[in-house]
């Protein structure tokens, strides 16, 4: 697909901070566990907190074309930095934005948009992960307010979040607040430990009654079925390119892996079986790639398909895990090394077959606008 100057544009600024800041760096900075406040704040500075603002708002108005281009290029470098970043970038400031409020957009959009606020969303609960039509949290309403109680997990950047867009009922509906970190009644529970991911902190949150006020909430009670419906494709399609970039990752360490490595005195490269593994990989990113860039630019011409969306995380996150893998095969026990970057990409790519969707849920968004269901 033909990339206008300006998604070219962001594609190369993106591209250079990847290689200049993030490559090279990414195994020693992951190995500290630590959330990357600095590289966050210098992602804000690239500008991509705002790429979906509006320039009124301190945004730049981007297109989802260049919003995934610049992901990809985030987590070809760093998939821990990159998905905290698309929290921020997307989902998390996204119901703020939509709130319409000028008090919101000036209080929590404009300085998250800088990076000096950290937004999430919380949908997933203990017992509603595939199924949102199962959360339990209860928004009750308290004077001229309401009052939220309920548990949320597998909160991405709850530990360093300033606000959290939450998903409760109200009666019988699902509807969307906005809740401030330092609300009296927000608790964070314990900190995930997880397989990949490992400096893009996750963490339990407990709403105990908090009370927030009626202009928190995010449009008309009982539009949080609709939220979600709008929202969802839209973290797809960015996982999709998340995944894309992690492929490309594992696919330049294996290319570059295959070059210099000898066995039987010659470059393992020469090999066939080697050559026919990274023709496979580099086909996988070429379909991906495609796959990608087509779902976001259906989504900038408005075409709101939960099926492209679906397609595009299901295929981009499926072939990025046999692409890892691949890489893992062609370096052997140097894939398996925490010396070589493929280890830790091995553990990260799997967040994008789970994180906004798993392939089986995908897959039954995809039969359902074929009709079937
Ligand atoms: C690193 C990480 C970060 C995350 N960040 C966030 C976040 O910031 N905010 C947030 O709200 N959530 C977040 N999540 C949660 C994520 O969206 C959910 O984990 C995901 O939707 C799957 O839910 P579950 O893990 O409870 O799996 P389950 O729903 O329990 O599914 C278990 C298995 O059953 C299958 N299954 C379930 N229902 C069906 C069905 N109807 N048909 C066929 N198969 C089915 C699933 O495909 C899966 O294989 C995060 C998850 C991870 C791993």
């Amino acid at each position: 697909m033909h990339l206008t100057d300006v998604q070219a544009a962001v594609q190369r600024t993106f591209a250079s901070f990847a290689d200049r800041e993030l490559v090279a760096a990414a195994d020693e900075l992951d190995s500290r566990g630590e959330f990357p406040r600095e590289l966050f704040r210098r992602v804000g500075e690239l500008g991509f907190f705002g790429m979906r603002y509006p320039e009124s708002l301190g945004g730049s108005g981007a297109d989802t074309v260049s919003l995934c281009l610049a992901a990809e290029e985030l987590a070809r470098g760093w998939l821990s930095l990159a998905a905290s970043s698309m929290m921020q970038a997307l989902m998390g400031t996204y119901f703020v934005y939509r709130s319409g409020s000028p008090e919101l957009h000036e209080r929590l959009l404009r300085p998250a948009i800088r990076g000096e606020k950290i937004g999430t969303i919380c949908m997933t609960e203990p017992d509603a992960g595939s199924d949102l039509k199962a959360i339990s949290t209860r928004a009750e309403k308290d004077g001229d307010g309401y009052r939220i109680t309920g548990k949320k997990t597998w909160i991405t950047n709850a530990p360093v979040a300033d606000f959290f867009t939450v998903f409760a009922r109200t009666q019988s509906e699902l509807s969307t607040f906005v809740v401030e970190a330092q609300s009296e009644g927000v608790k964070l529970g314990r900190p995930i430990g997880k397989m990949g991911l490992r400096c893009s902190p996750t963490s339990e949150v407990f709403f105990e009654g908090v009370r927030v006020p009626t202009s928190m909430r995010v449009g008309e009670e009982g539009q949080g079925a609709d939220f979600l419906t709008e929202i969802l494709p839209q973290i797809r399609t960015a996982t999709g390119a998340l995944a894309l970039g992690v492929a490309r990752a594992a696919f330049e360490v294996a290319v570059r892996y295959a070059g210099e490595r000898r066995q039987f005195g010659k470059p393992i490269g020469e090999f066939q079986a080697i050559k026919l593994r990274l023709a496979d990989m580099a086909t996988e990113i070429f379909a991906s790639t495609q796959v990608v860039r087509r779902a976001a630019a259906m989504a900038d011409e408005g075409a709101r398909s939960a099926g492209a969306a679906a397609m595009c995380k299901s295929f981009a996150s499926e072939s990025a895990a046999r692409v890892c893998d691949g890489a893992a095969r062609v370096l052997a026990s140097y894939g398996y090394s925490t010396d070589y970057p493929i280890e830790r990409l091995l553990r990260d790519v799997r967040f994008t077959l789970i994180g906004g969707g798993t392939p089986e849920m995908l897959k039954l968004a995809i039969a359902k606008e074929l009709g079937c269901g």
